[in-house]
Protein backbone atom coordinates (compact mmCIF):
# COMPACT_ATOMS: atom_id res chain seq x y z
CA UNK A 1 0.00 0.00 0.00
CA UNK A 2 1.08 3.34 -0.98
CA UNK A 3 2.75 5.72 2.07
CA UNK A 4 4.71 8.16 3.02
CA UNK A 5 6.47 11.18 0.48
CA UNK A 6 8.38 11.49 -1.96
CA UNK A 7 10.19 14.41 -3.45
CA UNK A 8 11.23 15.69 -6.57
CA UNK A 9 14.54 17.51 -6.27
CA UNK A 10 16.20 20.35 -8.35
CA UNK A 11 19.53 21.07 -9.15
CA UNK A 12 21.21 23.54 -10.59
CA UNK A 13 25.43 24.24 -11.09
CA UNK A 14 26.19 21.40 -8.89
CA UNK A 15 24.04 22.35 -5.83
CA UNK A 16 20.45 21.46 -4.91
CA UNK A 17 17.71 24.23 -4.99
CA UNK A 18 16.35 25.62 -1.74
CA UNK A 19 13.05 24.60 -2.69
CA UNK A 20 14.13 20.74 -2.51
CA UNK A 21 15.45 21.37 0.64
CA UNK A 22 11.71 22.92 1.85
CA UNK A 23 9.91 20.36 0.13
CA UNK A 24 12.12 18.12 2.81
CA UNK A 25 11.14 20.26 5.48
CA UNK A 26 7.55 19.88 4.72
CA UNK A 27 7.55 16.07 3.27
CA UNK A 28 9.22 15.06 6.64
CA UNK A 29 6.31 16.05 8.82
CA UNK A 30 3.63 14.69 6.81
CA UNK A 31 5.72 11.55 5.60
CA UNK A 32 5.11 9.92 9.35
CA UNK A 33 1.04 10.71 9.11
CA UNK A 34 1.27 8.91 5.54
CA UNK A 35 2.59 5.57 7.29
CA UNK A 36 5.60 6.07 5.83
CA UNK A 37 9.20 7.58 5.28
CA UNK A 38 10.67 10.78 3.39
CA UNK A 39 12.41 9.81 0.02
CA UNK A 40 13.70 11.85 -2.85
CA UNK A 41 13.90 11.25 -6.68
CA UNK A 42 17.18 12.98 -7.91
CA UNK A 43 17.27 13.28 -12.15
CA UNK A 44 20.32 14.70 -14.16
CA UNK A 45 23.87 13.98 -15.79
CA UNK A 46 26.59 13.16 -13.28
CA UNK A 47 24.56 13.76 -9.90
CA UNK A 48 24.77 10.71 -7.81
CA UNK A 49 27.35 13.20 -5.63
CA UNK A 50 24.23 15.74 -4.83
CA UNK A 51 22.59 12.26 -3.58
CA UNK A 52 24.16 12.68 -0.06
CA UNK A 53 23.19 16.22 0.09
CA UNK A 54 19.53 15.07 -0.07
CA UNK A 55 20.23 12.52 2.76
CA UNK A 56 21.81 15.03 4.84
CA UNK A 57 18.43 16.66 5.15
CA UNK A 58 16.47 13.93 5.59
CA UNK A 59 15.40 11.83 2.64
CA UNK A 60 15.80 8.31 3.56
CA UNK A 61 16.14 7.45 0.24
CA UNK A 62 17.44 8.54 -2.98
CA UNK A 63 16.26 7.78 -6.17
CA UNK A 64 18.88 8.45 -8.79
CA UNK A 65 18.04 8.86 -12.44
CA UNK A 66 21.24 9.54 -13.75
CA UNK A 67 21.66 8.74 -17.55
CA UNK A 68 23.40 11.74 -20.45
CA UNK A 69 20.41 12.11 -21.60
CA UNK A 70 19.66 14.17 -18.79
CA UNK A 71 22.35 16.71 -18.54
CA UNK A 72 19.64 19.14 -19.24
CA UNK A 73 15.84 19.30 -18.02
CA UNK A 74 13.26 17.21 -20.56
CA UNK A 75 9.72 17.66 -20.41
CA UNK A 76 9.03 14.03 -21.84
CA UNK A 77 11.85 12.84 -20.25
CA UNK A 78 11.86 13.98 -16.25
CA UNK A 79 8.32 12.85 -16.74
CA UNK A 80 8.73 9.84 -17.44
CA UNK A 81 11.80 9.47 -15.13
CA UNK A 82 9.69 10.55 -11.80
CA UNK A 83 6.96 8.09 -12.80
CA UNK A 84 9.61 5.52 -12.73
CA UNK A 85 10.76 6.04 -9.05
CA UNK A 86 7.19 6.77 -8.01
CA UNK A 87 6.39 3.01 -9.06
CA UNK A 88 9.49 1.65 -7.69
CA UNK A 89 8.71 4.28 -3.99
CA UNK A 90 5.32 3.25 -3.76
CA UNK A 91 4.67 6.90 -2.35
CA UNK A 92 1.21 8.56 -0.71
CA UNK A 93 2.12 11.80 -1.87
CA UNK A 94 4.55 13.48 -4.55
CA UNK A 95 5.62 16.92 -3.83
CA UNK A 96 7.20 19.57 -6.43
CA UNK A 97 8.53 22.64 -6.33
CA UNK A 98 6.21 25.42 -8.08
CA UNK A 99 9.19 26.58 -9.96
CA UNK A 100 10.14 27.27 -13.85
CA UNK A 101 10.61 23.69 -13.82
CA UNK A 102 8.09 22.05 -11.28
CA UNK A 103 5.21 24.27 -12.94
CA UNK A 104 6.12 22.27 -16.37
CA UNK A 105 7.31 18.83 -15.12
CA UNK A 106 4.14 18.59 -12.14
CA UNK A 107 1.51 18.19 -14.61
CA UNK A 108 3.06 16.05 -16.77
CA UNK A 109 4.82 13.87 -14.06
CA UNK A 110 1.01 13.75 -12.73
CA UNK A 111 -0.63 12.32 -16.13
CA UNK A 112 2.29 9.71 -16.42
CA UNK A 113 1.45 8.25 -13.42
CA UNK A 114 -2.45 8.62 -13.72
CA UNK A 115 -3.49 10.89 -10.85
CA UNK A 116 -4.50 14.35 -9.78
CA UNK A 117 -2.65 17.38 -8.73
CA UNK A 118 -3.12 20.52 -7.19
CA UNK A 119 -0.86 23.07 -8.21
CA UNK A 120 0.86 26.65 -6.75
CA UNK A 121 0.18 25.36 -3.08
CA UNK A 122 0.54 26.99 0.13
CA UNK A 123 -0.02 24.19 2.76
CA UNK A 124 -0.77 20.71 2.53
CA UNK A 125 -1.61 18.75 5.40
CA UNK A 126 -3.19 15.51 6.25
CA UNK A 127 -6.79 15.24 7.51
CA UNK A 128 -8.87 11.63 8.04
CA UNK A 129 -5.94 10.26 6.24
CA UNK A 130 -6.84 12.32 3.03
CA UNK A 131 -3.99 14.93 1.55
CA UNK A 132 -5.67 18.36 1.55
CA UNK A 133 -3.83 21.20 -0.35
CA UNK A 134 -4.48 24.89 0.62
CA UNK A 135 -4.06 27.01 -2.88
CA UNK A 136 -4.03 30.56 -3.74
CA UNK A 137 -7.65 31.48 -6.28
CA UNK A 138 -8.52 34.62 -8.70
CA UNK A 139 -5.09 36.35 -8.19
CA UNK A 140 -4.83 35.68 -4.12
CA UNK A 141 -7.97 37.12 -3.55
CA UNK A 142 -8.80 33.73 -1.65
CA UNK A 143 -7.94 30.24 -1.14
CA UNK A 144 -9.07 26.73 -2.32
CA UNK A 145 -8.65 23.49 -0.34
CA UNK A 146 -8.33 20.42 -2.20
CA UNK A 147 -9.03 16.76 -1.53
CA UNK A 148 -6.70 14.23 -3.39
CA UNK A 149 -9.05 11.63 -4.24
CA UNK A 150 -6.58 9.46 -6.52
CA UNK A 151 -3.27 8.12 -5.67
CA UNK A 152 -0.70 9.01 -4.95
CA UNK A 153 -1.42 12.29 -4.03
CA UNK A 154 0.34 14.88 -5.60
CA UNK A 155 1.10 18.62 -4.95
CA UNK A 156 3.71 21.53 -6.18
CA UNK A 157 4.50 23.92 -3.87
CA UNK A 158 5.32 27.64 -4.10
CA UNK A 159 9.07 28.53 -2.92
CA UNK A 160 9.54 30.23 0.42
CA UNK A 161 6.52 29.24 2.09
CA UNK A 162 8.03 25.92 3.96
CA UNK A 163 11.21 26.59 5.97
CA UNK A 164 13.88 24.68 4.70
CA UNK A 165 14.33 21.56 6.63
CA UNK A 166 17.01 21.25 9.31
CA UNK A 167 20.51 18.80 8.72
CA UNK A 168 20.22 15.93 10.07
CA UNK A 169 22.91 13.65 10.46
CA UNK A 170 22.25 11.00 8.59
CA UNK A 171 22.96 9.16 4.87
CA UNK A 172 20.01 8.43 2.49
CA UNK A 173 20.52 5.06 0.89
CA UNK A 174 21.21 5.39 -2.76
CA UNK A 175 18.54 3.37 -4.86
CA UNK A 176 19.48 3.87 -9.04
CA UNK A 177 16.13 3.85 -10.81
CA UNK A 178 16.28 3.15 -14.87
CA UNK A 179 13.10 4.54 -16.65
CA UNK A 180 13.81 2.83 -19.62
CA UNK A 181 14.02 6.73 -21.80
CA UNK A 182 16.70 5.84 -24.81
CA UNK A 183 15.16 9.62 -26.57
CA UNK A 184 13.70 12.19 -25.66
CA UNK A 185 10.75 14.25 -27.97
CA UNK A 186 12.18 17.61 -26.21
CA UNK A 187 14.80 18.97 -23.98
CA UNK A 188 16.20 22.46 -22.96
CA UNK A 189 18.94 23.28 -25.13
CA UNK A 190 20.30 26.73 -23.84
CA UNK A 191 19.54 28.33 -20.37
CA UNK A 192 20.50 32.25 -19.98
CA UNK A 193 21.06 33.91 -16.37
CA UNK A 194 17.65 36.20 -15.58
CA UNK A 195 18.86 40.00 -14.89
CA UNK A 196 17.63 39.68 -11.35
CA UNK A 197 20.65 40.26 -10.52
CA UNK A 198 21.92 36.86 -10.22
CA UNK A 199 19.30 36.15 -7.31
CA UNK A 200 16.38 34.17 -8.93
CA UNK A 201 12.70 36.12 -7.94
CA UNK A 202 11.02 33.22 -7.00
CA UNK A 203 13.19 32.15 -4.47
CA UNK A 204 14.44 35.09 -3.20
CA UNK A 205 14.35 36.45 0.19
CA UNK A 206 14.47 40.11 -0.58
CA UNK A 207 13.25 41.79 -3.72
CA UNK A 208 13.29 45.59 -4.76
CA UNK A 209 10.34 46.12 -7.38
CA UNK A 210 10.12 49.04 -9.01
CA UNK A 211 7.23 50.30 -11.68
CA UNK A 212 6.28 53.34 -14.17
CA UNK A 213 7.13 55.32 -11.25
CA UNK A 214 11.26 54.77 -12.17
CA UNK A 215 10.43 56.58 -15.73
CA UNK A 216 13.65 55.73 -17.51
CA UNK A 217 15.73 52.26 -17.98
CA UNK A 218 18.36 54.37 -17.05
CA UNK A 219 16.91 55.07 -13.64
CA UNK A 220 16.69 51.17 -12.41
CA UNK A 221 20.13 51.54 -11.48
CA UNK A 222 19.05 53.01 -8.04
CA UNK A 223 17.20 49.92 -7.47
CA UNK A 224 19.93 47.63 -8.54
CA UNK A 225 22.69 49.38 -6.35
CA UNK A 226 19.78 48.73 -3.65
CA UNK A 227 19.41 45.32 -4.21
CA UNK A 228 23.06 44.39 -4.69
CA UNK A 229 23.50 45.92 -0.90
CA UNK A 230 21.08 43.82 0.45
CA UNK A 231 21.38 41.20 -1.74
CA UNK A 232 18.28 41.61 -3.27
CA UNK A 233 16.69 40.25 -6.42
CA UNK A 234 15.28 43.46 -8.64
CA UNK A 235 11.69 42.56 -9.80
CA UNK A 236 9.17 45.11 -11.60
CA UNK A 237 5.53 45.58 -12.55
CA UNK A 238 4.57 44.77 -16.07
CA UNK A 239 3.87 48.74 -16.72
CA UNK A 240 7.60 48.82 -16.60
CA UNK A 241 8.46 46.27 -18.67
CA UNK A 242 6.11 46.96 -21.64
CA UNK A 243 7.71 50.60 -21.27
CA UNK A 244 11.27 48.83 -21.76
CA UNK A 245 12.98 49.45 -18.32
CA UNK A 246 13.61 46.24 -17.96
CA UNK A 247 13.25 42.64 -19.43
CA UNK A 248 10.23 40.79 -19.09
CA UNK A 249 12.43 37.73 -16.99
CA UNK A 250 11.99 40.36 -13.91
CA UNK A 251 8.56 40.70 -14.45
CA UNK A 252 5.97 40.13 -10.75
CA UNK A 253 2.56 39.71 -11.08
CA UNK A 254 -0.31 37.51 -12.60
CA UNK A 255 1.65 37.66 -15.95
CA UNK A 256 4.80 37.31 -14.56
CA UNK A 257 6.65 35.88 -11.61
CA UNK A 258 4.85 34.64 -8.24
CA UNK A 259 7.12 35.69 -5.90
CA UNK A 260 6.92 35.19 -1.72
CA UNK A 261 10.07 37.13 -0.48
CA UNK A 262 10.56 37.90 3.66
CA UNK A 263 10.41 41.39 2.39
CA UNK A 264 9.01 43.26 -0.92
CA UNK A 265 9.83 46.73 -1.93
CA UNK A 266 7.41 48.35 -4.34
CA UNK A 267 8.60 51.79 -5.60
CA UNK A 268 6.48 54.04 -8.06
CA UNK A 269 4.16 50.86 -8.11
CA UNK A 270 0.48 51.65 -7.65
CA UNK A 271 -0.42 48.05 -6.58
CA UNK A 272 -2.92 47.21 -8.81
CA UNK A 273 -4.77 43.95 -9.06
CA UNK A 274 -2.66 41.97 -11.43
CA UNK A 275 1.00 43.07 -9.79
CA UNK A 276 -0.54 42.34 -6.07
CA UNK A 277 -1.69 38.63 -7.54
CA UNK A 278 2.26 37.91 -7.61
CA UNK A 279 3.26 39.50 -3.95
CA UNK A 280 0.56 39.50 -1.89
CA UNK A 281 1.91 36.99 -0.39
CA UNK A 282 5.55 38.48 0.69
CA UNK A 283 5.99 38.74 4.54
CA UNK A 284 6.58 41.99 4.65
CA UNK A 285 5.52 44.91 2.15
CA UNK A 286 7.52 48.35 2.20
CA UNK A 287 5.50 50.65 -0.59
CA UNK A 288 7.33 54.00 -1.56
CA UNK A 289 4.95 56.46 -3.76
CA UNK A 290 4.04 59.34 -3.80
CA UNK A 291 0.52 59.45 -3.99
CA UNK A 292 -0.83 59.07 -0.58
CA UNK A 293 -3.91 57.19 -1.98
CA UNK A 294 -2.06 54.55 -4.17
CA UNK A 295 -3.77 51.18 -3.56
CA UNK A 296 -0.36 49.65 -2.60
CA UNK A 297 -0.64 51.26 0.61
CA UNK A 298 -3.85 49.21 1.48
CA UNK A 299 -1.29 46.26 1.61
CA UNK A 300 1.73 47.45 2.43
CA UNK A 301 2.92 46.79 5.91
CA UNK A 302 5.26 49.46 5.55
CA UNK A 303 4.30 52.88 3.76
CA UNK A 304 6.77 55.80 2.76
CA UNK A 305 4.60 58.82 0.77
CA UNK A 306 7.66 60.38 -0.87
CA UNK A 307 9.45 60.54 -4.43
CA UNK A 308 11.37 57.36 -4.71
CA UNK A 309 14.22 59.46 -6.28
CA UNK A 310 14.77 60.38 -2.64
CA UNK A 311 13.97 57.47 -0.78
CA UNK A 312 16.15 55.42 -2.82
CA UNK A 313 19.57 56.51 -2.54
CA UNK A 314 19.38 56.94 1.02
CA UNK A 315 18.06 53.46 1.75
CA UNK A 316 21.06 52.45 0.18
CA UNK A 317 23.73 54.34 1.98
CA UNK A 318 21.70 53.67 5.22
CA UNK A 319 21.99 49.70 4.80
CA UNK A 320 25.40 50.30 3.36
CA UNK A 321 26.05 52.14 7.14
CA UNK A 322 24.24 49.69 8.76
CA UNK A 323 25.73 46.09 7.44
CA UNK A 324 29.20 47.76 7.61
CA UNK A 325 28.75 48.01 11.89
C1 LIG B 1 -4.55 40.54 -18.03
C2 LIG B 1 -3.60 41.47 -17.34
C3 LIG B 1 -2.48 40.94 -16.75
C4 LIG B 1 -1.58 41.79 -16.08
N1 LIG B 1 -0.49 41.25 -15.47
C5 LIG B 1 0.31 42.06 -14.76
C6 LIG B 1 1.44 41.53 -14.06
O1 LIG B 1 1.76 40.35 -14.13
N2 LIG B 1 2.18 42.38 -13.31
C7 LIG B 1 1.90 43.72 -13.20
O2 LIG B 1 2.62 44.45 -12.49
N3 LIG B 1 0.86 44.24 -13.88
C8 LIG B 1 0.07 43.45 -14.65
N4 LIG B 1 -0.96 44.01 -15.36
C9 LIG B 1 -1.03 45.48 -15.45
C10 LIG B 1 -1.69 46.14 -14.24
O3 LIG B 1 -3.08 46.21 -14.42
C11 LIG B 1 -1.15 47.57 -14.06
O4 LIG B 1 -1.37 48.30 -15.24
C12 LIG B 1 0.34 47.63 -13.71
O5 LIG B 1 0.62 46.77 -12.64
C13 LIG B 1 0.69 49.06 -13.33
O6 LIG B 1 2.07 49.15 -13.10
P1 LIG B 1 2.65 50.31 -12.19
O7 LIG B 1 2.05 50.21 -10.84
O8 LIG B 1 4.11 50.27 -12.34
O9 LIG B 1 2.16 51.63 -12.96
P2 LIG B 1 1.09 52.71 -12.54
O10 LIG B 1 -0.21 52.10 -12.21
O11 LIG B 1 1.13 53.74 -13.60
O12 LIG B 1 1.69 53.30 -11.18
C14 LIG B 1 2.86 54.05 -11.13
C15 LIG B 1 2.95 54.56 -9.68
O13 LIG B 1 4.17 55.24 -9.51
C16 LIG B 1 3.95 56.34 -8.65
N5 LIG B 1 5.04 57.29 -8.88
C17 LIG B 1 5.29 58.00 -10.01
N6 LIG B 1 6.42 58.74 -9.84
C18 LIG B 1 6.88 58.49 -8.61
C19 LIG B 1 7.99 58.93 -7.85
N7 LIG B 1 8.89 59.80 -8.38
N8 LIG B 1 8.15 58.48 -6.59
C20 LIG B 1 7.28 57.63 -6.03
N9 LIG B 1 6.18 57.15 -6.70
C21 LIG B 1 6.00 57.58 -7.98
C22 LIG B 1 2.58 56.85 -9.01
O14 LIG B 1 2.01 57.58 -7.93
C23 LIG B 1 1.84 55.54 -9.29
O15 LIG B 1 1.16 55.06 -8.15
C24 LIG B 1 -1.84 43.19 -16.03
C25 LIG B 1 -3.00 43.70 -16.63
C26 LIG B 1 -3.85 42.86 -17.29
C27 LIG B 1 -5.10 43.43 -17.91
Amino acid sequence: MASGVMIVAEHRDGKIRKISLELLGVGKKLAGNLGGGLTAVLIGKGIEGLAADLGKFGAEKVYVIDNDLFASYSPDGFAAAVAAAAKQADPALILLGSSAQGKDLAPRAAAKIGTGLSSDCVDVMVDGGKVVCKRPVYSGKCFAKTVAVSSPAMASIRPNVFPAADAVNAAGAVVKVDPGVTALLSKVSEVKAAGSGGVDLTEAERIVSGGRGIKAKENFKILEDLASVIGAAVGASRAAVDAGYIDVSNQVGQTGKVVNPTIYMAFGISGAIQHLAGMRTSKVIVAINKDPEAPIFQKADYGIVADLFAVAPLMTEEFKKLLAE
